[in-house]
């Protein structure tokens, strides 16, 4: 007598092979509900197979409601793997038994382990829980190479299906022997008429191949891959795809990429991808188990954007996408599939963000009661006056302070615009009020900087020089200990309202009496997590105003930081001298020597940044160290110069920093950690050896680096060997000085998601998404916005399996920080 679960399955099967047309039982799925339920759990034993079936009952009460069939697809895979999942049963039997894994992957010797498969698998699939797999039910995959692939992020089927390409190799264009010539990417199709290996003097081994198409002969030679001569006998077929080479004035083929013909091709004669690698992984072995992986789980994929959607916005399903993102058909395929990734990572970003926002709205805050007397005061105390943008900016964050919804707010302005007052502005309101405000910066040396501002509009100021309520106070990890103590004391009590500091200021120990402002400067240079440390260290929930100098063109910044309303400052103040910018030849490298000598006799000081050195930091950090004896030996030897480098210590740096600042050195020799929001007003000259290998606005924020106090500031920019794209990134920078702008057109100029620098900002990773994809980030959002009005917990079933995804892609970067 079968138990009902396997009647359960047989009647799910049916339903799978007729394509889900809910016919497979007489009333549809749904009414299994009222009659297998109500039966099977007069059979069952355990509580905890009763509360399953009454689970199944559920879902299949859902069944009809979904009319896409990849949706009904996912629920009966849901409900079989329920049932195979269940707690050890007797009647299980081996229909139940665990899934087999697509084709088996151990290379050459395709040995079959499975029968052929019908096209409708009558035993359940896991779509989901499956993708949660580890690769190592991959068939091929041992201990070792799931190993090698952790190095490359792969840990699950999943991420094995989201290790996208770097680039493929276009092998279509097939020709005859001879048609070749030489310096081509081409694919021929041949008959091997002989392979034979021999040794090379230093012990390696050489295979070659004779290959005839009928047209003419072509050999091809492999190095040190000996067990090849088994495989390409005589008279055996093959397709060959590489680049057509010469040796000893023949055209020949070195190693280049083979697959036998009769096979569906993988590595030839196609559009082919090209995988990241990594040690003891081979890009053939890779594409071959990915085209298994692809092929079998594909369509195991369900689409958790919904179809609606999908067809509204016209993008095409996940599967298709995945199977084209790995193995297009052609390059506008390949285009269109990417499209719809990279839409999802848009989408997923926003609903992400959105949700953020409405956890941190949800809750109370603590409103400030503004003091306008004490506003207009202090503006007017100011030894200028406020710049337009800047007066709007206050204004926004000010009426911010009084709601009792808890300010997230992100202060966009260039360098140098003037931020720190608005800042300081909203910090006196706060404190004027009995609440605290604390500031943070990310290095010792700015939250110094950052001190000393305040400490000094606060002297000048009328209404605060003198009160108490305005008492400051500065805390990082130099503060001397008994000091520190004293401030833990102060602080706790609410008898400092004022605090500027670095991550000292949410460590351990400090406990604020009344925070009711958070204020982070320079924030992308801190993890979400120390955003939501200083956070909370408040006991109520804190305003938070982020501060920020990296100019993120609009639309961008309303994604990535869509959790937080924008204000811009985008005027600087009146008289700046716009830093002149040079872009110069390496023959006039000492013609920039003599110019940076000039101002240093003139009093003025000098910035002198080494070139990016991509592969390490220790690599960069030793070149830099080379480049300061250099210049410090045999350019400038009376002068002093300093050294900044990544690998030095935090209070290292500092130092140097200080000297700087306070004039001790004339030139600072730094790679790109110069640090950011650094204020040496007597600072005229930056000289950035390898511009080229800079990005904009990376080039922008050392420019800000000089032109902050009264004299005509210069930026010269020294390039070796430009690319084309280098060269229009110098254009670029030489000839605008606003940061948006230049944001924008580095927009236009990167890359790949190579703007987004997505670890840093604490983000979930972006493979495939570009900046460029303005409409699409702009799509993506508006279809958050619209789940999210209509169904903010995704607790509809037509988004239950985006609220999955979302999870888990949120949960990925969680993991990181
Ligand atoms: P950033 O936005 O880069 O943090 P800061 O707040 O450090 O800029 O301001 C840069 C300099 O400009 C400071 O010396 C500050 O005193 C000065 N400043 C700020 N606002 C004005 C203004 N409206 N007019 C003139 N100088 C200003
Ligand atoms: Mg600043």
């Amino acid at each position: 007598m079968p138990s009902p679960f396997e009647t359960l399955n047989k009647m799910l099967s049916l339903e799978q092979q007729r394509g889900y047309d809910n016919k497979a039982v007489l009333g549809g799925l749904e009414r299994l509900s009222d009659t297998w339920a109500p039966e099977a759990v007069t059979y069952v034993d355990t509580k905890e197979e009763r509360l399953l079936i009454e689970e199944i009952a559920g879902l299949l009460r859902r069944y009809p409601s979904l009319e896409v069939p990849t949706q009904r697809a996912a629920l009966v895979d849901e409900i079989l793997n329920k049932v195979a999942d269940r707690p050890a049963v007797p009647d299980r039997d081996d229909k139940v038994s665990e899934p087999s894994v697509g084709a088996p992957a151990s290379g050459e010797k395709v040995v079959p382990t499975t029968p052929p498969k019908p096209p409708k698998p009558s035993v359940p699939e896991r779509p989901l829980d499956g993708l949660d797999s580890p690769i190592t039910r991959l068939p091929g995959i041992k201990k070792g190479y799931a190993q090698r692939m952790a190095n490359l992020g792969v840990e699950t089927i999943g991420d094995m299906l989201e290790l996208y390409p770097r680039r493929y190799d276009d092998y279509r264009s097939l020709k005859t022997i001879n048609q070749l010539e030489y310096g081509e990417e081409v694919t021929i199709i041949g008959t091997v008429w002989d392979t034979h290996a021999r040794e090379t003097r230093r012990g390696g081994t050489i295979v070659t191949s004779t290959l005839s198409d009928g047209t003419a002969t072509i050999q091809a030679t492999w190095f040190n891959q000996p067990w090849l001569v088994d495989k390409l006998k005589s008279g055996s077929q093959i397709v060959i795809s590489g680049k057509v080479d010469q040796y000893l004035g023949r055209l020949v083929f070195q190693s280049p990429e083979w697959e036998p013909l009769d096979k569906q091709l993988v590595h030839t004669g196609r559009l082919v991808p090209v995988y990241p690698l990594t040690q003891g992984v081979t890009q053939k072995w890779l594409r071959r188990l990915m085209k298994q992986t692809v092929d079998y789980w594909t369509q195991r994929l369900p689409d958790h954007l919904p179809e609606a959607s999908r067809e509204r916005l016209g993008l095409p399903s996940l599967d298709g996408a995945m199977r084209q993102i790995h193995f297009p058909d052609s390059w506008d395929d390949l285009e269109t599939a990417r499209r719809r990734l990279a839409f999802d990572e848009f989408l997923l970003i926003q609903l992400g963000v959105l949700r953020q926002r409405r956890e941190w709205r949800s809750q109370p805050g603590c409103p400030v009661a503004v003091d306008e007397e004490l506003v207009k005061n202090f503006v007017s105390s100011l030894p200028f006056s406020l710049t337009g943008a800047q007066q709007k900016v206050l204004n926004e964050v000010i009426n911010d302070l009084r709601q009792a919804i808890p300010m997230s707010r992100l202060l966009q302005g260039d360098v140098g615009s003037g931020k720190t007052v608005v800042a300081l502005g909203a910090m006196l309101v706060t404190a004027a009020d009995g609440g605290q405000a604390a500031l943070m910066a990310p290095t010792e040396i700015l939250a110094e900087q950052h001190y000393r501002t305040i400490a000094s509009m606060l002297e000048k100021s009328q209404p605060a020089s003198q009160d108490p309520r305005f008492a400051l106070r500065l805390l990082t990890g130099s503060t001397p200990q008994a000091e520190r103590d004293a401030f833990y004391q102060e602080i706790a009590a609410g008898q400092v309202k004022l605090v500027v500091g670095t991550h000292a200021l949410i460590q351990e120990g400090v406990e604020f009496n009344d925070l009711r402002l958070a204020i982070i400067d320079e924030q992308h240079r801190f993890g979400v997590q120390q955003r939501a440390t200083l956070r909370d260290k408040g006991a109520g929930n804190p305003h938070v105003l982020v501060m920020s100098a990296t100019p993120i063109p609009r639309t961008l910044a309303l994604t990535l930081y869509g959790d937080l309303d924008l204000s811009v400052i985008d005027e600087m103040p009146p008289g700046r001298q716009a830093v002149i910018t040079s872009w110069l030849q390496p023959l006039e490298r000492e013609r920039a020597y003599s110019f940076v000598r000039s101002h240093v006799e003139q009093g003025r000081q000098a910035f002198i940044i080494c070139p990016l050195v991509e592969e390490s930091e220790k690599i960069e950090a030793k070149s830099a160290v080379e480049e300061h004896a250099r210049l410090q030996k045999e350019i400038f030897p009376d002068l002093r110069l300093g050294l900044l480098h990544g690998r030095m210590k935090a209070d290292e740096k500092d130092n140097v920093m200080r000297q700087f600042r306070d004039g001790d050195l004339h030139i600072l020799v730094s790679t790109a950690v110069v640090e950011v929001g650094i204020d040496v007003p007597n600072a005229s000259v930056m000289l950035v050896e390898g511009a080229n290998r800079f990005g904009l606005a990376q080039l922008h924020q050392f420019r800000g680096r000089v032109g902050r106090g009264a004299h005509q500031s210069y930026c010269l920019l020294l390039a070796d060997a430009p690319t084309p794209d280098a060269e229009a990134r110098l254009r670029v920078i030489s000839e605008t000085n606003d940061g948006f702008e230049l944001a924008e057109e580095d927009l236009k100029l990167r890359g790949p998601g190579e703007f987004f620098g997505t670890r840093q900002s604490g983000l979930p990773d972006i493979k495939l998404a570009k900046l460029s994809d303005a409409s699409l980030l702009e799509m993506a959002r508006n279809e958050a916005k619209s789940f999210f009005e209509s169904d903010p917990d995704l607790s509809q079933p037509e988004y239950r399996l985006l609220a999955r995804k979302l999870q888990a892609f949120w949960q990925a970067k969680t993991d990181l920080s």
